[in-house]
This record gives C-alpha cells, sequence and structure tokens, in this order.
C-alpha cells in the first residue's frame, strides 16, 4: 500500500478539457455557460486536496464574485457528474470533495479524532471489488472506500493522555 500525494494544479491542457466537458454538460441541461460557473469549474480544478463545499466559496468569492455560496452549491452535483470532482469523505458530518478529472484512482483512511485523510491505492482490493461486482452480474462505475479509525499520532496523544 502506498500514500498517494496530490499532485496540485492540473496541467493547462487538462484543465481545459474539464472545462469544455463541464460546458458540454451545462448545454445539455439548457444551463448557460455564465463567467461565476466557469470561474467555480477553474477554481475546483486548482483545489489541491481534500476540501468542503465552503473552501470553494471562499476562493470563487477571492476571485471578486460576490456572495457566490448558493451558485457554488448548486454547481457541485453538476461538477461531480462530469466527473471533475468526486467526494471523498462521506460518511461523518464533513463532506469533502477532490478534483477526480485526471487523477488516478484511490481511496481513503479517514481519522475519526483528528480528521487526517491518508490517500491509498490497493490493487488487491480493486481486483477483489471487480470480481465481487462480477460474480452479481454488476457493471462497476464508481465505488469509495472509506477506512475509518484512528490515526498513528492520535493513537499516541492517547496513550500519553491515559
Ligand atoms: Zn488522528
Ligand atoms: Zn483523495
Amino acid at each position: 500500500m502506498r500514500a498517494h500525494l496530490n499532485r496540485g494544479e492540473l496541467p493547462g491542457a487538462a484543465s481545459t478539457d474539464a472545462v469544455d466537458r463541464f460546458k458540454r454538460l451545462l448545454h445539455d441541461r439548457a444551463l448557460r455557460v455564465t463567467d461565476i460557473r466557469v470561474a467555480i469549474v477553474k477554481a475546483a480544478l486548482s483545489r489541491v486536496g481534500h476540501f468542503t463545499a465552503d473552501e470553494l466559496v471562499h476562493d470563487v468569492q477571492a476571485l471578486g464574485f460576490q456572495d457566490p455560496r448558493a451558485t457554488v452549491y448548486r454547481a457541485i452535483p453538476l461538477l461531480l457528474e462530469s466527473g471533475i470532482l468526486q467526494p471523498t469523505v462521506v460518511s461523518g458530518e464533513r463532506r469533502l470533495y477532490e478534483v477526480a478529472f485526471g487523477k488516478e484512482h484511490h481511496d481513503h483512511l479517514i481519522c475519526n479524532r483528528c480528521g487526517t485523510v491518508v490517500e491509498f491505492q490497493f490493487e488487491a482490493f480493486e481486483m477483489l471489488q471487480r470480481d465481487l461486482a462480477e460474480k452479481h452480474g454488476f457493471r462497476l462505475t464508481a465505488h469509495f472506500h472509506e477506512l475509518i479509525g484512528v490515526c498513528a499520532s492520535c493513537q499516541e496523544s492517547e496513550r500519553h493522555a491515559s
């Protein structure tokens, strides 16, 4: 199992592809391509790691858009549907997102004390779940593994506290 670090901003071409994909989805939904919608995609693509919807709202605001909250919240389901973002932490009260476009698939270990999120790729999981899906006649389109526990440093502080 190897931890996988985020790669940061996508190269220009990949980012253009992502914006194009988003524009196609807007078109399919009869939604207009507005400056703020394009700004939301670009802000999302330049995010590194795992982030909340409100952090994205903040980024869009920093680009000079007034009160973008409602627009960002309405855009998130579209970003998920177009495969630009994926939900990361879906259990617990914190909901996080991350860029999926142009990124290798990975899953997450989550500390339920401090919220640390560790990314991992583990081919055996991937193989097992393909077998499992096949056995049940499923064609997999997505999956989210979230392994919840207590990280090493929280275990360490617990030992010192007791
Ligand atoms: Zn922890
Ligand atoms: Zn991740």
